[in-house]
């Protein structure tokens, strides 16, 4: 790859000790990362795959002072026939690009962005279980590292990738969750940046989120900004609602963070011949619906999660369950035939699945 400063000799890479059972998520962090660097001046120059290491910035850098910061997750994932699979990565190259477009930031091109991750994917694959469930979680960030403490577009970013090991997001498995519904904290505003994969979302999230979590909830339901009435999305996931046959999701407003799992539910839903729709909807509308059982099953969707079963939600001090607090079998199609293509198990019928090596 002409895009990278050198290349990695084979025999500089370690085989690295994998232990399955304890793989948590973001516990076990690889051996190297990507770097690459845009000035003024230069604009991009050549990316370096090296060893993992802490990064150096002025204090007075605008990723610090100002969260002039945008970023990715996605997974690599092992087949059975000894394929590396990536999922949808140029999706993810465009949705950073209008990250960090909207953040005034120096877009990485797509196609770099994805053969950057392809040469860490292929360096990292050492790391790689292969185990059904796990993965290699691929964190690419982009920060705007140069000083403008005046309160201006960054004159430097830094474009890094790094890579963790990962088992299932839950550590309670493939089971209910149930979400705590936020009512007076918000997360996100029509015309702010709540469909930018920016970290300041995350920032504005913490506190919210330990009070989900100090309640027993394992992340919040979040609320529209304006009327504390619509439905947005999950702490980390976009989030369905089943009513038999048919599929509901709030529709992207501006202030919802658009999944590329959300758009594949979408997609493989309406192929598997479920309903879809994309609207509004109000938590009174999903309480109702949970107590007239006419809400059979609720899900979020997340690259982290890929699908989490909701059982319960907490609205106003009160926890209304749906479907038994079981997982749904909707859930459970969905989730199966989601990770069975992720996993190269299945035709990939979409054209989501890209093989970057093979073990
Ligand atoms: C990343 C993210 C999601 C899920 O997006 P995927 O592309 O499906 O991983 C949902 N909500 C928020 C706030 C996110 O940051």
């Amino acid at each position: 790859m002409d895009f990278l400063t050198k290349k990695i000799p084979d025999n500089e890479l370690k085989l690295m000790y994998k232990d399955y059972d304890s793989l948590g998520f973001g516990m076990i962090y690889t051996d190297y990362m990507f770097t690459m660097k845009w000035t003024k001046e230069k604009g991009w120059e050549k990316g370096e795959l090296k060893k993992y290491e802490p990064m150096s910035f002025d204090p007075a850098s605008v990723v610090i002072q100002y969260s002039q910061e945008v970023f990715e997750g996605m997974k690599a994932y092992y087949s059975e026939d000894g394929r590396v699979l990536l999922f949808r990565p140029f999706d993810n190259a465009k949705r950073m690009y209008k990250s960090a477009e909207r953040l005034c930031m120096t877009p990485v091109p797509e196609d770099v962005f994805v053969e950057a991750v392809k040469e860490l994917v292929k360096i990292d694959k050492r790391w790689l279980p292969k185990e059904k469930g796990t993965s290699l979680y691929i964190r690419p960030t982009l920060m705007g590292t140069g000083v403008a403490l005046g309160v201006h577009p960054s004159p430097e970013y830094n474009f890094c990738i790094f890579i963790t090991a990962v088992g299932a997001y839950f550590s309670s498995g493939f089971n209910t969750v149930s979400l705590y519904v936020e009512d007076k904290l918000v997360r996100a505003v029509v015309g702010g940046v709540g469909d930018a994969k920016t970290g300041g979302n995350y920032a504005a999230s913490l506190l919210a989120g330990l009070k989900a979590e100090k309640e027993g909830f394992s992340q919040v339901l979040w609320l529209d900004a304006k009327e504390n009435k619509y439905i947005e999305e999950a702490g980390s996931m976009n989030i369905f609602f089943v009513y038999g046959n048919k599929l509901v999701t709030p529709k992207l407003t501006g202030s919802i963070l658009p999944g590329i799992t959300r758009d594949s539910v979408i997609k493989l839903a309406a192929h598997l011949g479920y309903e879809v729709e994309e609207r509004n909807i109000s938590i009174d509308e999903v309480v109702k619906g949970i107590k007239d059982k006419e809400i059979t099953e609720m899900f979020g969707t997340g690259t982290a999660a890929v699908i989490a079963p909701v059982g319960g939600l907490c609205y106003k001090g009160e926890t209304v369950y749906a479907g038994d607090n079981k997982v749904g079998k909707i859930t459970e199609e969905l989730y199966n035939k989601l990770v069975n293509i992720q996993y190269g198990e299945d035709e990939d019928i979409f054209g989501w699945v890209e093989t970057v090596d093979t073990i």
